[in-house]
């Protein structure tokens, strides 16, 4: 009860501190998901193989073929704020890769099994461990915690399972596995199309065939038809805008006229790192609705590249949010290119049929 005398204060223990700071990171299992991938992408891999049951939250698996990990790194990879990325406060201005904190790893390893087997291109076998609250520990009970020699490919398989075994209520809010999944699919899709140079498979544990499949040498417009539709892949314009003044630059595609859905699909990224703008949709929503009918949204590929220094990436661990300097400009420039290439297409339609 409230009210009465106040009572005493107390510190939690470094144990619920770190499980509620996983819990804010990681909400459901995509979210983990999303670091993995961003993980596997900033080490290099040109190959990134997706295993899912239940959801994500029986096993969420991640197979790629990038750099990997020294066996001297593995004993510290899953404690809190340990990262091969960053050094210096001012590094954050000028970072080139997706991870920046080092709170990824250390956060699944306290609500979920986490199993590392990695193997760098110098050493002469993989090695296998086992973590659980930021630390090593055995496979087995009574065995060593120590990584162990295995064989395995170049790269870094991360298996996390069991998601939220340890947080009852968080695991009871899932209603459907299906839900979970499909959210998975949207976000593998979204790198897939991204990431040119990268293959990229998703499925789900006993299913023949993937949810996604995008080889390696897929264009952008390949991967938009695979993870898509051919019928939306067919209706693309090209898109490019950029301006020194506002330090960015951007490309992408976006749908024509003749083309519209029920809801705006918008793939954005910014600095490669799948995003939301609410700002940014609803501007591209009102430049769309003067060339569609009514109730019509377009489909966009945004990728939008912002000087570091005027991008605030700290906003939160989940970097979902990304803050930056002049975004009405930026999206004034970009709303105009669309409506001009818009505007293009229509003519040149007209022109077509009165020829
Ligand atoms: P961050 O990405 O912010 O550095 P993480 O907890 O996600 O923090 O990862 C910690 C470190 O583990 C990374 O800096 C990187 O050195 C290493 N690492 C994680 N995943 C991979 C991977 N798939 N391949 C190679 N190294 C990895
Ligand atoms: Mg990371």
């Amino acid at each position: 009860p409230l009210g009465g005398a106040p009572r005493k204060i107390v510190a939690l223990s470094q144990d619920v501190v770190n499980k509620i700071a996983a819990g804010e990171i990681i909400v459901a299992p995509v979210h983990a998901l999303k670091e993995l991938i961003e993980n596997a992408v900033d080490a290099g891999s040109t190959s990134l193989e997706i295993l899912i049951k239940e959801g994500g939250l029986k096993l969420l698996q991640i197979t790629d073929n990038g750099h990997g990990i020294n066996r001297d790194d593995l004993p510290i990879l899953c404690e809190r704020f340990t990262t091969s990325k960053l050094k210096a406060f001012e590094d954050l201005t000028s970072i080139g890769t997706y991870g920046f904190r080092g709170e990824a790893l250390a956060s699944i390893s306290h609500i979920a099994h986490l199993t590392v087997t990695t193997r760098t291109k110098e050493s002469s076998c993989a090695y296998k461990a086992h973590y659980a609250d930021g630390k090593l520990v055995p496979a087995k009970p009574g065995q060593t915690a120590e990584p162990k020699p295995t064989a395995g490919r170049q790269g870094t398989q991360i298996t996390v399972e069991d998601l939220f075994y340890n947080v009852p209520t968080r695991r009871r809010a899932f209603r459907s596995a299906s839900e979970e999944y499909a959210k998975i699919l949207d976000l593998v899709g979204r790198y897939a199309v991204h990431c040119s140079g990268v293959a990229f498979t998703c499925k789900k544990h006993g299913d023949s065939t993937a949810g996604i499949s995008v080889p390696a040498n897929a264009t952008t417009l390949d991967r938009i038809r695979q993870v898509h539709s051919t019928a939306v892949a067919n209706e693309l314009i090209a898109f490019q805008a950029a301006n020194d003044r506002w330090g960015f630059k951007s490309q992408g595609y976006v749908s024509n006229a003749n083309y519209s859905i029920k809801r705006t699909t918008l793939l954005l990224f910014i600095n490669h790192r799948s995003v939301e703008s609410s700002a940014i949709k609803k501007a591209i929503e009102q430049t769309y609705a003067q060339f569609l009918p009514k109730g019509g949204h377009p489909f966009i590929y945004l990728s939008l590249e912002i000087d570091p220094q005027r991008v605030d990436v700290n906003v939160h661990p989940t970097k979902r949010e990304v803050n930056f300097l002049n975004e009405d400009e930026i999206i004034e420039i970009i709303c105009d290119e669309i409506r001009s290439n818009l505007g293009k297409v229509d003519t040149s339609r007209t022109f077509m049929t009165q020829s």
